[in-house]
This record gives structure tokens, sequence and C-alpha cells, in this order.
């Protein structure tokens, strides 16, 4: 995987859920046209397959405008190890450029003495 970071792992998530949709549908569909055999040609296999199918997309449609509403509330930070702007969810996320994890907890903050945890 190219990139990180929850956000990222989200919509890789939203987005296999919103294929596997198209998939199932197409399955109902290859089923009626006879490609599977007579005993999945009929419209009770195609209707089940194609509202999963559908259930699956608004599903994934849900899903991205869940992580939409996480990404606008997202801290934006500078990443420290590649300078570029990442967002992090939660108290502990990684970078979504170079998988360098990050936290804003209090207790994963450098010590005075230079050493960190
Ligand atoms: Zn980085």
């Amino acid at each position: 995987m190219l990139f990180t970071g929850k956000l990222n792992k989200m919509r890789n998530y939203a987005m296999l859920t919103c294929f596997a949709g198209i998939g199932v549908m197409y399955i109902g569909y290859a089923g009626f046209a006879g490609f599977l055999g007579s005993l999945f040609q009929s419209y009770i296999f195609m209707s089940i397959f194609l509202a999963l199918g559908l259930i699956f997309i608004l599903g994934s449609t849900v899903f991205y405008m869940y992580i939409g509403m996480l990404s606008s509330k997202a801290l934006q930070v500078e990443c420290p190890k590649c300078k570029r702007i990442t967002k992090l969810i939660g108290q502990t996320d990684d970078c979504m450029y170079c998988r360098q994890t990050l936290s804003i907890d209090p207790k994963h903050a450098p010590k005075p003495n230079g050493t960190t945890v």
C-alpha cells in the first residue's frame, strides 16, 4: 500500500466495499444471464444480489461521507520526518506520506533531557 494513515486506510476500505458491491451485482446479473448455470437463472437470485450490491454501494457512500467529515475535523500537522502536512485522526496516527507514527498524546512528548519514550 502506497499511503498509510487512518484516513487513507479508511478510504481504501470504502473503495473495496464499493467494488465488492459492484462485484456482487455483477454476479447477480451473471447468474441471471446464465453464466453460472441454469440453477441461478432466476429473477429472485438476481434481485437478491442486486439488492445486496446496492446495500454495499450505499454503505460505502455513507462511509465516504463519514471519512469526509472526519477529514475536515482532523488535526493538521507538519510531519517532522518528511516535512509535509498530514492529518491526525485521534491521538496517534501514521503520517500519510512516510508512515512515521505521530502522536499528540502528552505522554509521548520528548522529555526535557532529550530522550523520547
Ligand atoms: Zn511524514
